[in-house]
This record gives structure tokens, sequence and C-alpha cells, in this order.
């Protein structure tokens, strides 16, 4: 089994196990293609990753300050308790896909207006 699969399972059964009510915010489809950084910037504490054309959130750093959301142009961004239905699958996306990524600083290209 792939590492970033492996990591990702533990998290979501260690969720499951522990009744865990950690909280996150997460980033959602109409990211994709656009990748604005205002979001990056406004974090306190680096949470932000780098896909190749759109960002997540690492759950385990995130802190639910909820700065990022009025910050984002396209509403891509949700606290995982208020994500859309059709939208829920993000939730799982960020916490795989945030395991082996870069950290993104926010000076990444933003891909279209
Ligand atoms: S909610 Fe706060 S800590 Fe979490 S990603 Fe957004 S700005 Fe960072």
């Amino acid at each position: 089994m792939p590492d970033i699969i492996f990591k990702g399972f533990m998290y979501l059964l260690s969720l499951a196990q522990s009744g865990d009510q950690h909280m996150t915010h997460v980033v959602t489809s109409t990211c994709v293609d656009h990748k604005y950084q205002e979001c990056v910037v406004v974090c306190p504490v680096e949470a932000f990753r780098e896909a190749d054309t759109y960002l997540v959130i690492d759950p385990d750093e995130c802190i639910d300050c909820g700065a990022c959301i009025p910050e984002c142009p396209v509403d891509a961004i949700f606290a995982d308790t208020d994500v859309p239905d059709e939208e829920e699958y993000w939730i799982e996306r960020n916490a795989v896909e945030s395991v082996d990524a870069e950290i993104a600083e926010g000076d990444s290209p933003v891909l279209a207006d």
C-alpha cells in the first residue's frame, strides 16, 4: 500500500476510533485551476499545502481559526462541518493529499482569474 494512502487511512481510522472532535478547514473544488494565494498569507500556522492545481489544508496543522475563509475569492474554503454535501469528498482529499505535500508559501502562480 502506498505510504500516502496508508497515512490517510490511519488518520481517518484514528478519528473514527477516538471519536475525536478535532475540526479543520477544508479547500474544495472551486480552488481547482485557480490556486489563489490570499488564504495562505493569513494562515497563522502554515497549514496550506501545494497540490498541482489547487491548495489543500493539513488537518493536523489547522487550528480552525477561520481566517482563510473570507480571503478566498472563489469561496472554496469551509469548516469541515459546513462543507456542502457534494463537496464532502474533499475532506478526505485534504487529509490524504496534504501528507506528503510541500508547505504552501503563498508565492505559487495563480493559474486563472
Ligand atoms: S482555518 Fe486558520 S489555521 Fe486553518 S487553514 Fe484557515 S487560516 Fe489556517
